[in-house]
């Protein structure tokens, strides 16, 4: 038995896929990031599916994973690399034919001279300060790299999820500045920029955490389902404890379920503090209580007439962003968290 069943749905994945793309009405490309095995859903088969939607441009961290990416999709779809060419990936990149996004003067010097002829795109840094050439950097090679036929121009928006936040206008007119006349497709939004609107969509918009159901796309349709099996049930009197550090008392006599996965799977050590996370019997809100352990955590199922085979951590009435906010964290890190022990289910 694994610590707990993952359904994957291929078809709200690619549905995500097309929703954001008719955002851009049909006047800009939409890219896929695929990233972390996709945002741990499993990339060798979220991209297909998202090929098969009608992706042709694919996103990852490092040429390792562009690698891999290229035998899942095989030859046509773009593969950019926002790591652009770090030290040791020129095999990588000529062999899997990858799109490096060139972040520094270093990376471009050594792009040029180990693959002259490859292609390549760039990231600019207009704010964020993460990855990217800077403005100065930028003036003196903007020839060069421009007479050298870039694939993509990119950068990337540090506050898109906060709609107001004025970083977003100053890094679209930065982005503008830099790219003015540029021969070459731009792409500035991930999924925050996208929602946006269309000012912020320029060539192509990148969506990632959209794609798989997470805010701050509110409209995604949810990509994952969590079921936990129960291993065990005790009756437990009042004033007992139940769980590492007696944290967690009965004050009325209690029904307790013991569910086979952990903080080793991912789900965070915090959602036992909080007090207010649950997991879900159909409707039924069950508390989990005490600590969360390494491979097992508790339930209170008192109120249920009688307990299910499993229950469900990750579904309609708890999704990925309600969980996070129990554990004072973000939707892409409980996707990116999911863990290798559960049984993953792909639904198409
Ligand atoms: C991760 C990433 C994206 C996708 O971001 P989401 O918020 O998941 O849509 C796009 N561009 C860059 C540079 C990224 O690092």
């Amino acid at each position: 038995m694994a610590t707990g069943s993952l359904t994957i749905d291929l078809a709200a994945i690619a549905a995500n896929w097309r929703a954001l793309d008719a955002l851009g009405g049909g006047s800009c490309r939409t890219g896929a990031v695929v990233k972390a095995d996709a945002y741990g859903l499993g990339a060798s088969r979220v991209a297909p599916a998202l090929a098969q939607a009608g992706a042709r441009d694919f996103f990852v961290a490092v040429a390792e994973e562009g690698a891999a990416l290229r035998k899942a999709l095989g030859p046509g779809p773009d593969i950019y690399v926002f790591a652009g060419h770090m030290n040791g990936d020129a095999a990588a990149i000529r062999d899997a034919d990858l799109i490096p996004l060139l972040n520094s003067p270093e990376q471009v010097e050594r792009h040029f001279r180990l693959l002259p002829r490859a292609a390549f795109g760039v990231q600019l840094d207009t704010g964020m300060n993460r990855l990217g050439l800077e403005p100065d950097d930028w003036r003196g090679l903007r020839d060069l790299v421009d007479g050298n036929g870039p694939r993509l121009a990119i950068s990337h928006l540090a506050s898109a999820d906060e709609p107001d936040h004025s970083a977003n206008a100053a890094q679209l007119r930065t982005f503008v500045e830099m790219t003015e006349g540029l021969n070459a497709p731009r792409s500035l939004a991930a999924t925050g920029g996208a929602l946006l609107g269309r000012a912020w969509h320029f060539d192509m918009i990148r969506p990632g955490i959209g794609l798989y159901g997470g805010l701050p796309y509110a409209d995604a349709v949810p990509a994952v389902r969590l079921s936990l099996p129960v291993v065990q049930q005790r009756d437990v009197a009042v004033g007992e404890s139940v769980g590492y550090g007696n944290a967690w008392h009965a004050d009325r006599p209690s029904r307790v379920a013991t569910l086979a996965s952990g903080y080793a799977d991912g789900l965070p050590r915090a959602i036992g503090q909080s007090g207010s996370a649950k997991v879900y019997a159909g409707a039924t809100a069950c508390p989990i209580i005490g600590r969360v352990s390494m491979d097992l955590l508790t339930v209170d199922v008192t109120d249920l007439d009688e307990v299910p085979d499993t229950l469900e951590m990750l579904c309609e009435h708890q999704g990925i962003d309600a969980l996070a906010d129990l554990a004072g964290t973000i939707g892409y890190e409980i996707l990116t968290s999911l863990g290798h022990r559960y049984e993953r289910h792909y639904a198409a």
